[in-house]
């Protein structure tokens, strides 16, 4: 049986149980564009609540800030190392569409990621 929080993170899992799902789909683009964004209240399976208080999803801001940094930060050593691009508008240009279509998938990763480091794996 596969457990833990980067079971829960990437397989969108309850952190708790590991057997509920948090978001609605497991598609991020279908959850943003389709479902409105939402996800679950409660586990499906332990009933866990996971909006712990009023706002908590707020929090998840840092981390889709620090991933919307690493993804910018590898696109643009991968476009200097393997492309060696010199133009920085172009460089800029293309960071900026990478978070902006990677940005579904970063929605959907910061909430369980925030949501993991608030409560325990216990299967
Ligand atoms: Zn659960």
């Amino acid at each position: 049986m596969k457990t833990g929080k980067l079971y829960s993170i990437f397989f969108n899992k309850c952190p708790r149980c590991n057997k509920g799902k948090f978001w609605k789909s497991n598609n991020p683009y279908y959850n943003l564009f389709l479902n409105g964004g939402e996800n679950h209240s409660h586990c499906l399976n332990c009933d866990l609540k996971f909006e712990i208080e009023p706002g908590f999803f707020y929090g998840a801001m840092y981390i889709s800030y620090g991933l919307g940094i690493g993804i910018g930060s590898l696109i643009l050593i991968i476009s200097l190392a393997v492309f060696q691009m010199k133009n920085i508008f172009l460089l800029s240009l293309i960071i900026g569409i990478s978070i902006l279509i990677l940005a579904p998938v970063n929605y959907f990763l910061s909430r369980l990621i925030w949501l993991n480091t608030f409560i325990d794996n216990k299967p």
